[in-house]
């Protein structure tokens, strides 16, 4: 500690700098001595790791000013004024104004001195592992607001292909389902389910089959936009909010997902039974087709069903009659 923190001395008497120097450097600390306040603040720009010790009263600057000024600089640093016992108000003064403590001369013992700078010593020390611990606490603080950020994402998202999850998305679907009502609105709900995809997990194996399920979640995202909520349903089903959207717009979405699956150069796709990797989407729509949420993915489901009936690779609307 005593290597760390310098003491700077500052009087424009030589005999008293000299004194306190020669002192000081006996008792272990690392003391610069300057004759003036101008030249002690130059000094302490340089390196602000220094206990002032400074006379009161110079030729220029005054120990006052040099106290002002030198906390300007740094508030936390610490000054030891030295005054004569002749003026009291003035050693009290200097406390008001931010001195650490002051020092009478003539010294009687040069002990109370040593005293006065180990105090002070030990406050810097103290000042400085409290500014550590409230650095560290703050780290601390930061890196668990980003872990909790992390969790709360992790929490509502599928671990394979990084859309939203199953619970998630009910939450959801709850809430633009009351909002759309309350502002009678309307909203679409897709269903997806990939077509044979027993088929392509028993021909390519199941990580090929992971790869075609992200691609997929790829693509949905791709074609949507920031406040349509795609979610991974189950295993190869996924599910689509499409807030504020009615059936032609919803169409629009859906073929278009469809399409580009169909296009899509997928991996061995030849050896699916429709000679790619397709899938089959059933739509419904509030409020025509149910005017609350379970009803909704039921009739979405429904109709999800039927385009599987009716050969796969097909959009297929809850409200059409077959
Ligand atoms: P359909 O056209 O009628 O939908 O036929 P399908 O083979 O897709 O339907 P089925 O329900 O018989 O099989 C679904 C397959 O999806 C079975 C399972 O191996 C696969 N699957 C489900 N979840 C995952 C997953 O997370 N990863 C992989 N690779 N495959 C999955
Ligand atoms: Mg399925
Ligand atoms: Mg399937």
């Amino acid at each position: 500690m005593k290597e760390q923190i310098k003491i700077l001395i500052v009087d424009d008497e030589k005999v008293i700098r000299n004194m306190l120097k020669e002192h000081l450097t006996d008792e272990g600390f690392s003391v610069v001595a300057v004759p003036s306040g101008e030249a002690a603040l130059e000094v302490f720009r340089g390196d602000p790791n220094h206990l002032v010790i400074t006379d009161i009263r110079m030729g220029g600057m005054s120990g006052v000013q040099l106290l002002g000024e030198v906390k300007k600089l740094d508030e936390h640093a610490l000054v030891i004024i030295i005054t004569s016992h002749a003026s009291l108000d003035n050693a009290v003064a200097t406390l008001k104004a931010g001195a650490f403590d002051y020092i009478f001369k003539p010294f009687q013992d040069l002990e109370t001195v040593t005293e006065v700078v180990n105090r002070g010593m030990h406050k810097i020390t103290l000042l400085h592992e409290n500014r550590g611990l409230m650095e560290d606490l703050e780290q601390n603080n930061l890196r668990m607001e980003q872990s909790n950020e992390e969790l709360k994402e992790l929490v509502i998202r599928d671990g394979l292909t990084g859309l939203f999850n199953h619970r998630h998305f009910k939450e959801v679907l709850e809430r633009e389902v009351a909002r759309a009502a309350r502002y009678e609105r309307s909203l679409c709900l897709i269903m997806v389910d990939v077509d044979h995809f027993k088929n392509y997990n028993d021909t390519h194996g199941h990580p090929a089959g992971d790869e075609v399920l992200k691609t997929l979640a790829d693509i949905i995202s791709g074609r949507l936009r920031a406040v349509d909520l795609p979610a991974r349903y189950g295993g190869e089903e996924f599910v689509i909010l499409l807030p504020e959207t009615e059936r032609p717009g919803g169409n629009i979405v859906a073929e278009d997902i469809r399409a580009q699956v169909e296009n899509f150069p997928f991996k061995g796709r030849e050896s699916q039974p429709l000679g790619k990797v397709t899938i089959s989407l059933g739509l419904a729509e509030f409020p025509d087709d149910a005017d609350e949420s379970s009803l909704l993915l039921k009739k979405a489901d429904d109709a999800l069903y039927r385009a599987k009936s009716e050969g796969r690779n097909l959009v297929v609307w809850a409200s059409e009659q077959d």
